[in-house]
C-alpha cells in the first residue's frame, strides 16, 4: 500500500527537483482533458502531458455528464478571471475514453448509471457505456451541442489499454459560435 508518508517523501523530491515557479493557473497548452479515473489511463503518462500544460478532469468513464458540464462552466469563469496568458476561448477540449473501462461493470446497475447521466433508465443505451468507440462520439456530441465558443476544438480519443496506443475517433471539431 502506498502511504501518505510515501507521498511526502516523493513530494520532497518534487519540491526540490521538479517544482517550477512559472506554472500558471491557466494551462500553458490551452488544453483541457476529460478522462477516466482508471489508473491505467492517467493523461500525464499516456499523453505525455507536461507540468502546467493541461487542466484535467477525471471521473468514472471520462464521461460528459451534467456534472461535467457544470464543472466546465465553472472552469471557464476561472480561466476568464485569470486571463493574463493565452487568449481565453482558444482551447482544445479532449475527451479520452478507453477499452476495458470499469463503466462496463456498471451496466448491471442501471439505476446508478441513469442517476450519473441524469437520464431515464430507458435512455441508457444511448450512452453506450460498454463501447468506447461509440461512447466517445456520444460525449463529443454532447459537448458540441452544449458549448459555444469562437475558438474551441473538441476531440475524441480512445486509448487501448492492451497496447498503450491512442486512436483519434473524433478529429478536432470546431464548436459552433451561436
Ligand atoms: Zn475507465
Amino acid at each position: 500500500m502506498t502511504t501518505a508518508s510515501d507521498l511526502l517523501t516523493r513530494n520532497a523530491l518534487f519540491a526540490n527537483e521538479r517544482w517550477r515557479s512559472d506554472v500558471s493557473i491557466n494551462p500553458s497548452g490551452n488544453l483541457m482533458i476529460i478522462g477516466c479515473v482508471d489508473p491505467r489511463v492517467d493523461p500525464t503518462y499516456v499523453l505525455g502531458i507536461e507540468q502546467g500544460e493541461a487542466a484535467v478532469i477525471r471521473n468514472v468513464g471520462g464521461r460528459i455528464t451534467p456534472a461535467t458540464l457544470k464543472t466546465l462552466a465553472m472552469l471557464q469563469r476561472v480561466g476568464a478571471a485569470n486571463a493574463t496568458g493565452p487568449r481565453i476561448g482558444d482551447w482544445n477540449l479532449v475527451v479520452l475514453h478507453h477499452t476495458d473501462c470499469g463503466m462496463t461493470d456498471l451496466a448491471a446497475f442501471p439505476d446508478l448509471l441513469a442517476d450519473y447521466f441524469e437520464v431515464d433508465v430507458g435512455d441508457l443505451p444511448a450512452k453506450s457505456v460498454s463501447d468506447p468507440a461509440s461512447s466517445i462520439r456520444v460525449d463529443t456530441d454532447v459537448l458540441l451541442q452544449s458549448l459555444r465558443g469562437p475558438a474551441f476544438n473538441v476531440s475524441g480519443l480512445v486509448y487501448d489499454v492492451a497496447t498503450g496506443t491512442v486512436e483519434v475517433v473524433v478529429p478536432p471539431t470546431r464548436l459552433r459560435t451561436t
